[in-house]
């Protein structure tokens, strides 16, 4: 009997019928072979995503994904799961819809569940001037035709009756609702773009960890890895975290700090929260797993750090913004809280771009919000690598943007990155 190679009703009925025994593997377990037209860095979901989008639009296949751990192990399978594309500057509203909307297919594209729930995002004000900003954010969504809608204090009241309204120190006055906003399952995210990927040939080598780069006369060679030397025509660097630690290794400085971001599950509770609700004046974001526990975060740790844990002190202040906004939420008891490696630009927008090196591109800068942007970073990262020149939603994401002027300050905090 053949493999149930793609999922569908009729194949989860046929493994019922014959006991599950005709699953295959997501993904082969690839042992790198000796040079590959193109090389990505990092086994995360932009690397993963960079790859399936080489060998699905631009039809490169010779394509390996050299990871250090497994696939899953860093922040793709670390986040708070919240996708949006509710952007102001015309830098990244392009972009950030791109993404949405190819989160909107993507379940139907990679023939994988990644429970795409489009559950809405509501950020919630707390002044006059907040409300004018996103008001002002809102009509820049709706001027590029995405989904915006300002509420006033009743119309959050009904969806969220147990917030704090009256007795807060920052009254709720409404929310800017985008409702095509929502949540993805974060490290089905990285199992879907894996297994795509591999279906169309590229190899995905887990376990080699990057050590450093071959040159020849400025030109890229390849990569030396824990697992041995593997030559390769291109090379893309999507480490993340990591980033500033791997281009060092090719002699690169980037415009870009790490920082620890700590996120929190809560036991399982009813049905409470069925969206997605920010707080706007702390930092603090909550929605509610399909298991019951709420999932929550805020800032991160402020020091720069590669430990994928944190502090007490953010701890504190994350479940001091949690008791702000909604009391209730000190009657739950805490689960598991863990940490990620943020690659914090200096203006809080990502770089995807080459780099000095010939052959040598870069993704990078996702601070704490890359997760949205995982299948559009892949897709305009792919299409530099194989065209050698920006996807058109991607042109402001230059590595020499902080150089020239052209900062994409989205929070307007300046070049501060613990501030974005
Ligand atoms: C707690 C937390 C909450 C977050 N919440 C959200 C959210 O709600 N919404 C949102 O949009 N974003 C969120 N983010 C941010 C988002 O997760 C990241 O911006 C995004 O996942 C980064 O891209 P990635 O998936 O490719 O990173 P990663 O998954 O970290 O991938 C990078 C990979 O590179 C590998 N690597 C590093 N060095 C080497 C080397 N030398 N050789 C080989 N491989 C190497 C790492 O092992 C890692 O697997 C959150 C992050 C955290 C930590």
């Amino acid at each position: 009997m053949p493999r149930s190679d793609r999922y569908s009703i009729f194949s989860v009925f046929l493994e019922g019928l014959r006991g599950q025994t005709g699953w295959g593997p997501a993904w082969r377990k690839a042992s790198p072979k000796p040079s590959y037209d193109v090389v990505i860095v990092g086994g995360g979901g932009h690397g993963l995503a960079t790859a399936y989008y080489l060998a699905k639009r631009y039809g490169l296949t010779n394509v390996a994904v050299v990871e250090k751990g497994w696939i899953g192990s860093g922040n793709v399978g670390r986040n708070t799961t919240i996708v949006r594309s509710n952007y102001l500057l015309p830098g990244n509203i392009p972009f950030y819809e791109m993404s949405m909307k190819l989160w909107e297919g993507l379940e139907q594209d990679l023939n994988y569940n990644a429970m795409v729930s489009q559950r809405g995002v509501l950020n919630l004000y707390h002044s006059d001037a907040q409300r004018d900003a996103y008001a002002r954010r809102g009509n820049a969504m709706r001027l590029h035709g995405i989904d915006a809608e300002l509420l006033d204090r009743e119309a959050v009241r009904s969806m969220y009756p147990w917030l704090n309204y009256d007795s807060a120190r920052f009254p709720i006055q409404g929310g800017l609702l985008q409702r095509r906003g929502g949540t993805v399952r974060h490290d089905a995210v990285a199992w879907g773009y894996a297994r795509g990927a591999d279906r169309l040939g590229v190899d995905i080598i887990e376990n080699a960890e990057v050590t450093g780069f071959r040159l020849d006369k400025g030109k890229i060679t390849g990569v030396e890895t824990t697992r041995g030397f593997i030559g390769a025509n291109k090379v893309g660097l999507a480490v993340a975290g990591n980033s500033s630690r791997v281009a060092a290794m090719a002699g690169l400085t980037l415009p870009i700090e790490s920082h620890v971001l700590q996120a929190f599950v809560s036991e399982g509770i009813k049905p409470l929260i069925d969206g997605v609700v920010t707080f706007g004046a702390g930092h603090f974001y909550v929605s509610q797993s399909d298991k019951g526990g709420l999932v929550f975060g805020g800032d991160i740790d402020g020091y720069n750090t590669y430990a994928q844990r944190g502090n007490l002190p953010v701890v504190e202040d994350v479940l001091e913004g949690g008791m702000a906004l909604m009391p209730r939420i000190g009657r739950v008891r805490l689960l598991r809280s863990w940490g990620g490696i943020m690659d914090m630009s200096m203006d809080g927008s990502p770089i995807i771009d080459r780099t000095p090196t010939e052959g040598l591109y870069f993704n990078g800068g996702w601070c704490y919000g890359g997760f949205k942007a995982t299948p559009a970073s892949g897709l305009c990262f792919a299409h530099l690598i194989a065209r050698n020149e920006p996807h058109e939603v991607a042109r402001a994401y230059r590595l020499d943007r902080f150089r020239t002027g052209h900062m994409i300050d989205e929070k307007g905090m300046g070049n501060q990155p613990n501030l974005h």
